[in-house]
């Protein structure tokens, strides 16, 4: 059997009953009986299901880790542990009102600097503590954002036992690269990352064109949103990633086409890897300030695409903060019935609110509205889902502001099946005739398992 039968066997022995290599909290391995296993993962399955269930209440024992403030259990804190577990979080998180918004407060101020210059900060004040003056900094950055070198020691413009100081003290990425597939073609460069706590995630480097390239990166471990057809739903969610560990997949990719003398440069980030962006809301946006930041990354605002699920309340958010960055809506169905059951978070949030979120997106942007709809074969590639879903934008905004990428579903290991090519260029001719721009996307990757839904981290049993 090859290395795919290899990735695939992998696969099975993480996703059906059998054994594997756990972590303990420190992050090491822990042999884990496949008994136990299988236990966990169904333990898992229901505890996602059960916070995604309308009118769920908390049990009073899994409150133990909540603050005191949050055990007291009064009539509001009764109704709020009934509402749907994203629903809840996004809630207590909701923007401030305009008044609020005007006078910020100076703690979450600082707390936003110190996520958004966490590199910078750590060298900055590894620098200091070596005695150097301030101008190193700007060495090393124009080294680091303007060359992608790949280690201190090729700062050669640094004093010797500086870069040897730098190289002990502090790592030049927050992630460690563990394996790279490269596709076929070349076109398509998936690479397996460890992180500090023995976690690991996934993130895809794309060549769409000759001379662009793109990466795909994750914002989290796993994801809660469990979408029936993604391989990363299946996971669930480990954790959300710190907005160091989102930047440096892109710094870990421009490093790793310096090494491999890849031509072009990469200047185009979507974040549609493993996980749901405004899950982690805050780690996205600094991680984003980051990315726009000209003396940091310096990638163009409209280069780079946030796709949601739809969390609702905070695409407003969204686009108040970053009005001139691509929002992508990952959809997928059109009516509420057949979107709860492909993308269960509509129970939290159902199209209506959808719909609204996003007239008031549009209201204060402007902006093009991206949907992404993975075409399953007999199930949302019918006639009736076309109209369906032209009749769903028509209450959106003015067609020329919304666009439909159709996809044809990567195989993963669930039950659907893809659309034949043939049937998805008929379901894209009846949004054309109902006024909708529609691209059938070409799905990059899928030989290596870094196709659209197809990100799952595969632990070695
Ligand atoms: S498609 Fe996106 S939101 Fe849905 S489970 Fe996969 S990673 Fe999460």
């Amino acid at each position: 059997m090859g290395r795919r039968g290899d990735r695939r066997r992998l696969r099975l022995r993480l996703l059906l009953p059998g054994g594997g290599d756990h972590r303990d909290h420190l992050g090491h391995p822990e042999r884990v009986p496949a008994s136990r296993l299988n236990d966990r993962r169904a333990a898992s399955a229901a505890h996602l299901q059960d916070h995604l269930r309308p009118g769920r209440r908390r049990p009073r024992a899994d409150q133990d880790h909540l603050p005191r403030r949050g055990r007291e259990g009064s009539a509001s804190q009764a109704d709020e542990a009934s509402e749907p577990v994203l629903q809840r979080v996004v809630r207590r998180r909701a923007p401030p009102r305009t008044e609020e918004r005007r006078a910020p407060d100076p703690r979450q101020q600082a707390r936003s600097r110190a996520l958004l210059l966490v590199d910078a900060v750590k060298v900055q004040a590894a620098l200091a503590a070596l005695g150097q003056p301030k101008f190193r900094w700007d060495q090393v950055r124009q080294a680091v954002f303007g060359k992608s070198v790949s280690s201190y020691d090729e700062i050669l413009v640094l004093p010797a036992e500086i870069r040897r100081a730098l190289s002990e003290q502090l790592p030049l990425l927050s992630v460690k690269e563990r394996r790279v597939d490269v596709s076929g073609d070349g076109r398509a460069h998936k690479a397996l990352l460890n992180l500090h706590d023995g976690r690991v995630v996934e993130t895809v480097l794309l060549r769409p064109s000759e001379t662009r390239w793109t990466t795909c990166i994750s914002s989290q471990v796993g994801c809660a949103v469990a979408c029936t057809f993604c391989a990363t739903g299946l996971m669930g969610l480990t954790r959300s990633l710190t907005p160091e560990e989102i930047t440096d997949q892109v710094l870990f990719w421009r490093q790793y086409m310096a090494k491999k003398g890849l031509p072009g440069r990469l200047d185009n980030v979507v974040y549609m890897g493993m996980g749901e962006p405004f899950a982690c809301y805050e780690q996205v946006s600094a991680s984003l300030k980051t990315l726009l930041d000209y003396k940091l990354f310096g990638i163009g605002a409209r280069h780079i695409s946030v796709s949601t699920s739809g969390v609702a309340p905070r695409i407003a958010l969204f686009g108040r903060d970053f009005p001139q960055v691509n929002l992508a809506i990952s959809l997928h169905a059109a009516t509420d019935e057949l979107r709860t059951r492909l993308v269960p978070m509509n129970k939290a949030f159902n199209l209506e609110a959808l719909a609204q979120a996003l007239k008031e997106y549009i209201g204060s942007t402007n902006r093009k509205i991206f949907f992404e709809y993975v075409l399953l074969k007999g199930e949302n590639d019918r006639p009736e889902d076309a109209g369906a879903l032209v009749k769903w934008l028509d209450g959106v905004g003015p067609k020329e502001l919304l666009h439909v990428n159709l996809i044809v579903f990567n195989q993963t290991d669930t039950p659907h099946k893809p659309t034949d090519e043939n049937d998805a260029r008929i379901f894209q001719q009846r949004l054309l005739a109902g006024g909708y721009k529609s691209t059938v996307r070409q799905n990059l990757g899928r030989d290596i398992d870094g196709a659209c839904g197809q990100l799952v981290v595969l632990e070695k049993a």
